[in-house]
């Protein structure tokens, strides 16, 4: 995929897909979004929200980052993204799911088990996955991985709950919980079969997504 591809892409968009949503994008336009959903996921180039969901312009609001990690809420002033990303859904969007979507292969939670450079190219990155650090210990508490690749496995799925807790710490999120006005949930997506995990917060498991109660 270069440049001219994707270029290429815009054009064959625009003549086969945009008559049959033209209505749709037309009223959004009109309407403003109003989407339901908000949509946490890593950056990713093999994670598709809008592919893997069958979602359509509208549907969700989508915030990416490498390892689709939550920081904690904690207002500085310095620059924070993914905190009024959050803000924005909750408040101003008024969505009532927040769907934090891990993923099987990530580098952001194999990158946890390397040591990165202090310097200047990777600076943000070293401290950014400070986020994943808690999924790192509690993952290795378990000592019966046969290889690495179990272990990244349970890193993954371990980062999705311990993003889910930092999704707490946001006081509004809290608030809204409480009243039932807001859902929060916990989805592990297989890149190799497009299958998606639900975490079952009760049982402590993730369980196929057909089984999730709605
Ligand atoms: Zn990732």
């Amino acid at each position: 995929m270069i440049l001219k591809d994707l270029i290429k892409g815009n054009e064959i968009f625009r003549k086969n897909q945009l008559p049959k949503i033209e209505h749709e994008l037309k009223d959004l336009v009109e309407n403003g979004q109003h989407p339901e959903v908000m949509f946490i996921g890593c950056s990713d180039s093999r994670v598709t929200p809008d592919l893997m969901l069958s979602t359509r312009p509208g549907d969700m609001f989508i915030l990416r980052n490498v390892g689709n990690f939550v920081p904690p809420f904690k207002h500085d002033e310095d620059f924070h993204g993914s905190a009024a990303a959050i803000e924005y859904a909750v408040a101003v969007l008024k969505v009532k799911h927040i769907i934090i979507c891990g993923h099987s292969h990530c580098g952001a939670c194999q990158s946890l088990y390397q040591d990165i450079p202090n310097n200047d190219s990777l600076i943000h990155v070293k401290t950014w996955l400070n986020l994943g650090q808690k999924a790192k210990e509690k993952t290795l508490k378990n000592k019966n991985f046969t290889n690495d690749q179990e272990k990244f496995r349970e890193t993954e799925r371990n980062s999705i709950i311990h993003q889910l807790d930092n999704l707490l710490t946001y006081p509004d999120i809290e608030r809204l919980l409480k009243s039932n006005e807001l859902q929060i949930h916990g989805w592990y997506y297989d890149i190799g079969s497009a299958k998606i995990d639900f975490y079952d917060k009760e049982n402590d498991v993730f369980k196929p997504l057909s089984e999730m109660p709605i």
